[in-house]
């Protein structure tokens, strides 16, 4: 192996560690967590270097940037998760490649992503985003609104909702943090005795991904401990265009 593909393997493994340690702790089982790296900003390169290591999923926030990865690594039964805003007018490129979506916000955009993934004879699975922080900034739904959505939803045959995502506030508050994950995992179970196929939580990132883990999390989104840090603060990430 070559150091960077050591170094690389040492920091998931440090990650996979942690995620051990926490669920020993309040007696899950790790198999129920899926460690989702996030690939945002590193090069096709740095994914085939994950790959290799055993990873097979990665979460992308931009359009266009996963595209290029996923095409310069079409040979590798790679699966690419859309964890970032949608824009309406790409739809009907993402129904052609992506694997997963994390952040299906209205009913404008399942009815779009249905008719696409139609088109393309192909059927994903799909997460609601939720806002829990109640912060402008963040896309998703109101939690409020998180079931009627759902319901509108089973009109569509392509796209099976199977959970619920979240980014939590952005602060050091802890109490916070673990408010947010709390609130939907609370929807979840609520939404769950209508339609028991949701099931996921979609939430923890490599500032909070314990806590996440502790309030019931089954995917965590994690790039930067990982990967190292980015250079750019995430609003960067996270903004329109
Ligand atoms: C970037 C990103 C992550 C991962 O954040 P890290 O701080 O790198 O772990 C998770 N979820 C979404 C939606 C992101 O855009």
């Amino acid at each position: 192996m070559t150091i960077k593909l050591i170094e690389l393997h040492q920091s998931f493994q440090n990650v996979q560690q942690q995620i051990s340690a926490t669920c020993q702790r309040i007696g899950r089982s790790p198999n129920e967590i899926r460690l989702l790296p996030v690939t945002k900003t590193l090069t096709a390169e740095r994914v085939e270097q994950a790959y290799q290591l055993g990873f097979q999923c990665f979460g992308e926030n931009k359009v266009l940037e996963a595209h290029d990865k996923y095409m310069l690594l079409k040979h590798l039964p790679i699966r690419w998760m859309l964890i970032g805003h949608l824009q309406s007018n790409k739809v009907k490129f993402v129904a052609k490649f992506i694997d997963e979506f994390h952040a299906l916000d209205s009913l404008k955009l399942a009815e779009k992503l249905n008719h696409y993934l139609t088109l393309e004879q192909r059927k994903i699975p799909v997460f609601v985003q939720v806002n829990t922080s109640n912060e402008q900034s963040k896309f998703g739904v109101k939690p409020e609104q998180a079931l009627s959505l759902i319901e509108q939803c089973q009109q569509f045959s392509q796209i099976n909702i199977v959970g619920l995502m979240t980014l939590a506030i952005h602060s050091q508050d802890l109490v916070e943090v673990r408010r947010c994950f709390r609130t939907l995992r609370n929807l979840r179970d609520s939404i769950q005795k209508v339609y028991p196929e949701v099931q996921r939580l979609s939430m923890g990132m490599s500032g909070d991904f314990e806590t996440a883990i502790e309030e019931g999390a089954t995917d965590i989104r994690i790039g930067q401990a990982i990967f190292g840090a980015r250079a750019l603060p995430d609003n960067h990430y996270w903004s329109e265009k």
